[in-house]
């Protein structure tokens, strides 16, 4: 028998679904390989036997964190997939205001018709087997996992920093152009797109791990800057861990 797959979207863009969809081909190969039985972006039918779980969005609502543990006791595995619910992502930035001056600002005077609480990632509320970082995630890092469960073999992802793959794709470094780039502290794995394509990094992928001592200290000290200077930039994606200290 095949494995089943469930994909759920809590609060977020739906852009890292949308990601697993442009696939095309590569999703036809996986669709010979497992059964879909749960994706609202993609199918109708509705499966509640899935075996592995992926999730994108970030929890939000009381409603959320009910649905989670639910999918969570059906599930073998769990996969966060992208910021949103791997980290919390974008939606954390509500979380450094009162969460009843948002509803506010966002439902003016409907407000009282709905809820929300401080935003979070998955593994806040429930054990999560595996991440898939980015925004949108990666989906050829999708694919590796993908295989990886299939085979029965470990998944790890990158744990240096976005500059590594920077200086590899011999891009001009921001900082040397005047400008500020979380790529030191930043996990990578997506080839430093945003630089290459002009901006620069915004942390999408999270922290890499112990960023005291596997970030890229030598560009910081070029810069005259410490790791700590470049943590209290990284509120855009990663505001969770900021309020969560
Ligand atoms: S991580 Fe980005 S692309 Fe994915 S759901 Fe969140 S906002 Fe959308
Ligand atoms: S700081 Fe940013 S631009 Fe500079 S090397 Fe690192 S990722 Fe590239
Ligand atoms: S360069 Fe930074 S912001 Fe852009 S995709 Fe990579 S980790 Fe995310």
């Amino acid at each position: 028998m095949k494995p089943r797959l469930g994909f759920f979207d809590f609060t977020g863009c739906e852009g890292c679904q949308l990601e697993v969809i442009n696939f095309e081909i590569e999703l036809v190969e996986l669709l010979e390989l497992v059964d879909i039985v749960n994706f609202r972006e993609a199918m109708t039918e509705k499966g509640e036997d899935y075996e592995i779980a992926f999730i994108d969005g970030a929890i939000t609502t009381e409603s959320d964190i009910s649905r989670i543990k639910e999918i969570r006791e059906q599930a073998k595995i769990v996969v966060a997939m992208g910021a949103c619910a791997s980290l919390g992502g974008v939606n954390c930035l509500k979380n450094f205001r009162p969460m009843e001056e948002n509803l506010k600002i966002v439902y003016g005077d409907c407000a009282g018709y709905y809820n929300t609480i401080p935003a979070r990632p998955v593994s806040a509320v429930v054990p999560v087997e595996y991440e898939l970082p980015g925004c949108p995630m990666n989906r050829y890092e999708f694919l590796k996992l993908a295989k990886a469960l299939l085979l029965g073999k470990k998944f790890e992802l990158p744990n240096y920093p976005v500059c590594v793959e920077c200086k590899m794709v011999g891009n001009v470094c921001v900082f040397d152009k005047g400008g500020f780039c979380l790529g030191p502290v930043t996990r990578a794995g997506c080839s430093a797109i945003c630089v290459t394509t002009g901006r620069h990094c915004w942390g999408c992928r999270g922290l890499v791990d112990d960023p005291n001592v596997n970030s890229e200290k030598e560009i910081l000290q070029k810069h005259g800057l410490t790791v700590d200077d470049i943590l209290n930039q990284f509120r855009i994606f990663n505001g969770y861990l900021e309020v969560s200290k």
